[in-house]
């Protein structure tokens, strides 16, 4: 792979649930270091021959600039910025189009998150637990959480002083954050980063990392209110919503 091609599954070309607001082209970038038992991508994850591909950063440009009903981007995973020439493609990107540009991750990278952050125009980020030994289970590395925090922390850190739209996410899980308790935990650890939204997405059973969530129980909607509502008591100015798959997007008034 030449220090300026990306590792990829595709481009989705007219996404509208990815960027606020706007039609978005979405890319798939392949890899990610985490190991979410109940991740939904695993072939992305684990970089499955035949489903990842690898493409120049002038041949991904071309075929964004060809498509004429987008007028933003959104890059995800996998983890996105696990490979260092996605900054080389959100400066081409920058340079070269008027669209609108957005990374969704994890939060394991801080220091290319800094670098990725003046080319951005809307930020979204994971925080898959309450910051303490819980965050290891969640992404499937037990003895790693004390690692994982610590960057999420720093990512926390940077954004507090990054003025654009961002949103932060967290997964519903079953056993591992479906309580009042972790959503108020997690809900307290960002509540002065300023975020613009905070949304609580239903976990989805199906072809999952780990077989075990494979056939798990999504999160009844009821359920994501609740937890919706434990999240907007101590987030009142941030925009709180869960999505689910039998309602779609709810914001969560008190
Ligand atoms: S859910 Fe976890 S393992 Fe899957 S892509 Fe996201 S961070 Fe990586």
């Amino acid at each position: 792979m030449a220090v300026k091609d990306l590792c990829l599954a595709g481009i989705a070309d007219s996404s509208t649930l990815d960027y606020i607001g706007k039609v978005s082209a979405v890319i798939y970038l392949c890899g990610c270091p985490y190991r979410c038992p109940w991740c939904q991508n695993p072939d992305l994850v684990e970089k499955i021959e035949g489903v990842c591909k690898t493409l120049s950063i002038d041949s991904i440009i071309s075929a964004l600039k060809e498509d004429y009903l987008i007028g933003a981007v959104s890059i995800t995973g996998g983890e996105p910025l696990m490979q260092p020439a996605v900054i080389d493609l959100l400066r081409e990107l920058k340079k070269e189009t008027q669209l609108c540009l957005k990374i969704d991750t994890n939060g394991c990278y801080p220091e290319r998150l800094k670098q990725a952050l003046p080319y951005l125009d809307f930020f979204s980020m994971d925080v898959k637990a309450p910051l303490d030994e819980r965050y290891g289970n969640a992404i499937g590395l037990p003895d790693k959480w004390e690692e994982a925090v610590k960057n999420v922390k720093k990512c926390l850190d940077l954004l507090k002083g990054w003025d654009k739209p961002k949103e932060a996410r967290t997964t519903i899980i079953p056993g591992l954050t479906d309580k009042n308790e972790e959503i108020a935990a997690i809900a307290g650890s960002i509540k002065d980063v300023g975020f613009d939204y905070y949304t609580l997405q239903q976990f989805r059973s199906g072809a999952t990392l780990d077989p075990k969530y494979n056939k798990a129980k999504i999160p009844a909607p009821a359920l994501m209110k609740e937890l919706g509502r434990a999240a907007k008591e101590i987030m009142p100015d941030t925009i709180v919503k869960i999505v689910t798959q039998q309602k779609g997007f709810e914001e969560i008034r008190l």
